[in-house]
Order: C-alpha cells, then sequence, then structure tokens
C-alpha cells in the first residue's frame, strides 16, 4: 500500500530552478568541434596499437587503452548510414521538430559510427549503406550541430 506523505505541518515551497552550466569538452573534444567550426574538417583518432580509428574522437583507445589524444587523422567529408531510426515526438531538447531521421553514420577510414540528423531524404527511401556527406551549419553553435545535418551524397 502506498501511503502519502502529510505535509499539514510543513512549510512547502513549489518552485523551479534555472540551471546554467558550462561544459568543457576537454582536449580532445574541443580540438573536435573548433575544426568543424573553423575548417569544416571532422577529425578521428587513430589507435597505433589496433590502428582503429574513432570519430567522435576519444583520449583513449577503448579497446586497449593507448593514450589517442596526439594521433589526429583527417577525414574525408563522406560515409555511409550504419543504422537510423525516425523520431516521432517533439522535446524540447531535440535538435529539430519530429518527425526527423536521427541516423549512426560512419565516415570512410573509421571504425566507429557517430549519431546525426539526416535531411534530405524520406525516411522510407533510407537504407544501410546510404552514402552521406555534412552540411555545415552556415552559423557556429560551437557544438556538434555545427554540422548541421548530413544529406546524401
Ligand atoms: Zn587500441
Amino acid at each position: 500500500m502506498k501511503s502519502e506523505v502529510d505535509k499539514s505541518d510543513c512549510f512547502v515551497v513549489e518552485g523551479k530552478l534555472a540551471l546554467p552550466y558550462t561544459y568543457f569538452a576537454g582536449k580532445v573534444g574541443s580540438k573536435f568541434i573548433t575544426t568543424i567550426r573553423d575548417q569544416k574538417k571532422i577529425l578521428g583518432v587513430r589507435c597505433r596499437q589496433c590502428n582503429k580509428v574513432f570519430v567522435p574522437p576519444r583520449q583513449t583507445c577503448a579497446f586497449c587503452m593507448e593514450d589517442l589524444q596526439n594521433n589526429w587523422v583527417e577525414l574525408k567529408n563522406e560515409g555511409v548510414v550504419t543504422n537510423f531510426t525516425v523520431v516521432r515526438y517533439n522535446d524540447k531538447h531535440l535538435p529539430r521538430k519530429a518527425p526527423f531521421i536521427l541516423a549512426m553514420i560512419k565516415l570512410d577510414g573509421t571504425d566507429t559510427s557517430m549519431p546525426h540528423i539526416l535531411e534530405g531524404i524520406q525516411p522510407g527511401d533510407v537504407t544501410i549503406g546510404l552514402r552521406v556527406r555534412p552540411v555545415f551549419a552556415k552559423e557556429t553553435t560551437n557544438t556538434i550541430l555545427d554540422i548541421d545535418h548530413f544529406a546524401p551524397g
């Protein structure tokens, strides 16, 4: 049986908190984002032990823990869809109004996929392996959304 808390002798204030914050993306994450912003290039990191290439870049290898922060590789701005879903609900934290396509995109020459928005195609026409390219934002937000979206091409 669920019991209610008796608040009859309590002074209760109902309110909302605004919680501004600053997020530091770290040395590796910062270079990744600022290179997208300033040069319209997507960087990854390569592990010298495993030869795996990670995008988004990581400070250490997910497989062997090798330090990766100075092993930058410049990638071609193209890749393939490895998975996708259609987001069919609205939420103020989502980057687009529903419906929109959220795809996992594996850039050529990498071993990982990254999530991003896919536009310029109807959901029913998306296939695994679809070739895509990034479309960079006209105005920077200093976030991953400096790649505005990916599109077939
Ligand atoms: Zn490794």
